[in-house]
């Protein structure tokens, strides 16, 4: 039991425990359909149900809701696994599949048929619908609902042994076809489906319906509180119907919470398929996308995903939270932990006229200011740097404090340099700055009380590591990239600068040894990591994970 339940999840937990309902057993799962890799907004799925097994010393069993064997495939499961592990919980042994249950969900439906609780049906997909009613008029029995046990028995044995045509009949539970509850009016149980399953293979022609395996495989696993999204509501019935029906002896308890949905993205598996299959991006772990390998490529940590999860917390109502947030959370994370280096995005060379050719001289830099035990790294300074071209300005403003000729700065733990002259090619375009710098002013720092408003971060050309850099804006351009005008999709708000490449960026030698878990402040240009899928110690490629600058705090700041 815990203290005090922090959401209304938990303290229906806490109640059944008061009250013996399941003894002192909490069991939940987490049941993906392998039809897709896992996106964010499973995350707080996940969260929930291993966090609540977590919490109560009980169990979450990783289940693969795998009936619809078109759709699904062995590199969804793999993802998913791996997904799973990488967000930071463990299923032991406890992996389980539908599949799995193929056998006794068969069986429980001989059971319902000869109980006269279930029919073969013969109507064709649009008869049914037909049948079906709408939700203000009732809807009408099927000409088959009368059919005898004997008849149905043998049809649906048939079924089984492949010997009618895809969706030639279904079986279908016999409830109420006037219940105000579309979901109670007679629904579909099995399908024939000539369809290779991952698992397995040809053994059967006939799936079951989700409603149906879903409850029976909660059931099987003696789970105590199936968790599932806010849509299957009006399923509950269904789900508690079945299983009283068949009188199991483990009836588990449905329980809605809203889902999570964010601003600028898009997080149906269908839509997500979509930008993978027609390449309007790269992959489903394409660090643009909303994908659980999305954000990882892109370098988010487990911690700063669950850290979200944390702060929406668990609600009834559907709501979009502003993507802002995540950015936040992984930015709080990473203040913490990433070592601060220098790497100029942009080059434009500075040369230090009065600064010995040929020499090289080691300078301390602090790894990070917030983190007192992160100690210290050599960064070599020379003669010719690279600095920042956003950095310098010929007629500058007042109000900038960068470089700009005559003007003094600091090179961040070097020395103060002033600017002296400035190079241009033949177009104008600026090649080279120069300036001096004051050797009194080693690390950074002058003792005559001399001050200087602008700091700089530069690398030292003949050191410096070549290397790709990777920026990412929201993939879409809208909020809600799904409202749009008719005859338009979502693929029309898809932002065509979400991805920007820049090339030629110079990067501190210490980063040559950078691996794929390190992370990285990039002085005033953001959070970066190594991209896992591309980069290579011959083409050093580094993904942003967040830039600096913090809208979502501004944002909160704002609304107080
Ligand atoms: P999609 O609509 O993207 O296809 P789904 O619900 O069909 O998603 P499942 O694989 O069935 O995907 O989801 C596994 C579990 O994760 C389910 O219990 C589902 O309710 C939950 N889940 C899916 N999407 C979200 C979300 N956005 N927020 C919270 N939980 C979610
Ligand atoms: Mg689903």
């Amino acid at each position: 039991m815990t203290e005090t339940p922090t959401d209304f999840i938990r303290k229906i937990i806490n109640d059944d425990l008061a009250s013996g309902k399941n003894g002192d057993r909490v069991a939940t799962r987490f049941p993906p359909e392998p039809n897709g890799y896992l996106h964010i907004g499973h995350a707080k799925s996940i969260c929930l149900n291993f966090g609540i097994a977590i919490d109560y010393k009980g169990t979450c069993n990783l289940r693969f809701d795998d009936t619809n064997p078109t759709k699904e495939e062995q590199e969804y499961v793999d993802a998913i696994r791996e997904d799973v592990h990488w967000l930071g919980f463990d299923w032991a042994e406890r992996e389980f599949y539908a599949s799995d249950y193929y056998q006794q969900l068969y069986d429980y439906a001989i059971q319902l048929i000869k109980e006269g609780k279930a029919y073969v049906c013969s109507l064709s997909a649009d008869e049914i619908r037909e049948y079906r009613g709408t939700l203000t008029e009732p809807g009408k029995d099927s000409p088959y609902r009368n059919r005898t046990v004997e008849e149905n028995l043998q049809l649906f044995e048939n079924m089984a042994a492949g010997k009618f045509e895809d969706g030639a009949h279904v079986l279908r539970a016999k409830i109420d076809m006037a219940s105000p509850n579309m979901n109670m009016r007679d629904p579909a149980i099995y399908r024939i489906k000539r369809a290779h399953h991952q698992r397995t293979g040809d053994k059967w022609c006939i799936y079951p319906m989700y409603d149906y395996a879903h409850c029976v495989s909660d059931s099987i696993e003696h789970i105590t509180h199936s968790i599932c999204t806010l849509e299957f509501e009006d399923h509950r019935p269904l789900y508690d119907w079945f299983l009283d029906e068949l009188g199991v002896k483990h009836h588990p308890q449905q329980i809605e919470f809203a889902r999570l949905n964010f601003t600028y993205t898009v997080m149906s598996k269908r839509k997500l398929l979509q930008l993978v299959e027609e390449g309007h991006v790269s992959g489903w772990d394409d660090p643009r996308m909303p994908t659980l390998a999305g954000f990882r490529r892109k370098g988010f940590t487990p911690s700063a995903i669950r850290e979200m999860c944390n702060r929406v917390g668990i609600a009834k109502a559907n709501s979009t939270v502003d993507i802002a947030l995540l950015d936040f959370c992984q930015r709080e994370d990473l203040n913490k932990s990433a070592t601060r280096v220098m790497a100029v995005l942009d080059p434009v060379k500075l040369v230090v006229t009065n600064y010995p050719e040929g020499q090289t001289e080691e300078l301390d830099a602090d790894n990070n200011p917030e983190d007192e035990n992160a100690g210290k790294r050599k960064i070599p300074f020379s003669r010719e740097l690279y600095i920042e071209r956003s950095d310098f300005m010929e007629d500058a403003p007042k109000k900038f404090f960068r470089l700009s000729p005559g003007k003094e700065v600091r090179l961040k733990h070097a020395y103060y340099v002033t600017c002296t002259d400035v190079i241009k090619d033949e177009n104008g375009d600026i090649v080279e700055i120069h300036c001096t710098y004051d050797p009194q002013t080693k690390g950074g720092w002058s003792d005559d009380g001399r001050k200087v408003k602008g700091t700089l971060h530069w690398v030292s050309a003949e050191h410096a590591l070549d290397a790709e850099v990777r920026l990412f804006e929201h993939l879409f351009t809208q909020e809600f990239p799904e409202d749009t005008p008719e005859g338009e999709t979502f693929l029309s708000n898809i932002n065509p600068k979400s991805l920007q490449v820049l090339t030629g960026c110079k990067i501190e030698p210490s980063l040559q040894v950078a691996s794929v878990e390190d992370r990285f402040q990039f002085l005033r240009t953001g959070y970066f990591c190594i991209d896992s899928k591309d980069s290579s110690s011959e083409k050093l490629i580094f993904n942003r994970i967040v830039g600096l600058k913090d809208s979502w705090a501004k944002k909160q700041k704002k609304a107080a």
